[in-house]
């Protein structure tokens, strides 16, 4: 796809030897550079900067106007019911769970909340340390195990009230079959809520007709794994998720009637949107999303996989290299995690950057308990993790492609990674 619909995508960077080359993003997964249409529509809006929701002036009517159309844009794009859904504007994923993990307190009282083994953290702390949890099991390629699922809420008979999972995993990209997760949820009377941050920039998604048994009751996502800036992302959640109770974060722009004795909370979302919202967050979220419209999901998806099956092909036959795939195409987005004999995650990730300018990510990933499974790390050997005494830390490379990246950047990265294979012990004195 085109390179230049994003920016910074001419970068040059300085190896060690002294050359320069173009800069390769296998980074994604992390955070996407924004598009140009992005920067181009802030720029834009920029006329019209204004607070929202609060003024008559001019720019104020208009600013409001575009953040609440936001909602319209982001509710198409998931395939949410404009009459039964709303969608609150919050920091990120992280900050959605949070919020979500807050406000379902009440409908959650005696109830189990099921997490699983392939989380990232985000989707596992907020549930662990407000809820009676239990986590799915993966098996041994880390592919979510859906027999232990139904097993789990037969076990709990019917105490399960919601299942949190993760659209795709952002260790190896493996997509879960949400819509069958969710059938199988709404049989044993559980809620589905899906972490789509690592799915929605990637695959088609839809929350489904909220009659149908394999409708998908949440979704959060984070506008800066979308082409969009840091700092905005989306829950979308029934209206009556937030009827009852109030927000956690309380304030400016919740209420309609405030005296020192009484408060009158607006309705969802505004209830749940303390303080000046982030309005340039929304224009820049609303334009990836037609952005990526316009490129089509199904084409994104297709051109991704066909980048991921080239680079699963050529690096799986490098010697040493450790591949933390069943190579499922068709059941993952555009990640890949590995490591290699002779060099810990860390040294591999910056010999890749120092000797090929190419960015990638090492380490757990904020997903701890599903990298310990992937490595088969004993639990004893967990503990002294835990204590300090074993170390290096676990971990693996991953490299993640973006819509823009190319058949001939993963040509040189794999080039530059066989060369590391046959040279090892030359690669890591070069760190030292
Ligand atoms: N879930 C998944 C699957 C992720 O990959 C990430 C980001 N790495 C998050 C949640 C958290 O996203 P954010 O940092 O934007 O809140």
């Amino acid at each position: 796809m085109e390179k230049n619909l994003i920016v910074g995508s001419d970068s040059l960077v300085r190896l060690t030897n002294g050359n320069y080359v173009n800069y390769i993003n296998f980074d994604n997964a992390a955070t996407t550079p924004p598009f140009k249409s992005v920067i181009d529509e802030i720029n834009n809006f920029s006329h019209n900067y204004s607070s929202i929701h609060r003024g008559t002036g001019y720019k104020s009517i208009i600013s409001s106007r575009i953040y609440d159309e936001g909602r319209e844009i982001v509710l198409d794009f998931v395939g949410g019911n404009r009459d039964y859904h709303t969608v609150v504007f919050l920091k990120n994923t992280t900050e959605c769970i949070n919020k979500l993990s807050y406000r379902l307190q009440e409908t959650l009282k005696n109830k189990v909340v099921l997490s699983t083994y392939m989380e990232h953290h985000s989707n596992l702390l907020p549930w662990k340390y407000r809820y009676n949890t239990d986590y799915v099991e993966v098996d041994e390629s880390g592919r979510l195990c859906l027999e232990d699922l139904e097993f789990k809420l037969r076990l709990y008979g019917g105490k399960v009230g919601l299942v949190a999972v993760t659209g795709a995993s952002n260790v190896t990209g493996y997509i879960n079959p949400i819509y069958e997760i969710a059938k199988i949820c709404h049989k044993y009377g559980a809620k589905i809520l899906v972490d789509a941050a690592q799915l929605i920039p990637h695959s088609p998604f839809s929350m489904g007709d909220i009659n149908d048994p394999e409708h998908i009751d949440f979704v959060v996502f984070s506008a800066h794994k979308m082409y969009a800036p840091f700092g905005i992302g989306a829950l979308v959640a029934p209206k009556e998720t937030f009827k009852d109770g109030f927000s956690e974060q309380l304030g400016g722009g919740t209420v309609k009637y405030v005296s020192i004795e009484d408060v009158v909370w607006l309705d969802p979302p505004m209830k749940e949107e303390a303080g000046t919202p982030n309005v340039m967050g929304v224009v820049a979220l609303s334009t990836s999303i037609k952005t990526l419209e316009n490129l089509g999901m199904r084409k994104i998806e297709e051109y991704e996989r066909s980048l991921t099956k080239y680079a699963l092909d050529l690096i799986q036959d490098i010697p040493g290299i450790v591949l933390y795939d069943d190579k499922n195409i068709d059941e993952k987005v555009s990640i890949i995690s590995f490591n290699m004999e002779g060099l810990y995650h860390d040294e591999l990730a910056l010999i890749l950057a120092h000797a090929g300018g190419i960015a990638v990510r090492n380490g757990c990933f904020c997903a701890q308990p599903y990298v310990q499974k992937l490595l088969k790390i004993s639990k004893e050997a967990m503990l002294r993790y835990r204590n300090d005494e074993y170390l290096p830390d676990p971990g693996l490379v991953r490299i993640s492609f973006g819509l823009y990246n190319d058949y001939n950047e993963i040509y040189l990265f794999y080039h530059l990674l066989n060369e590391i294979s046959k040279n090892v012990d030359y690669y890591k004195k070069s760190l030292y």
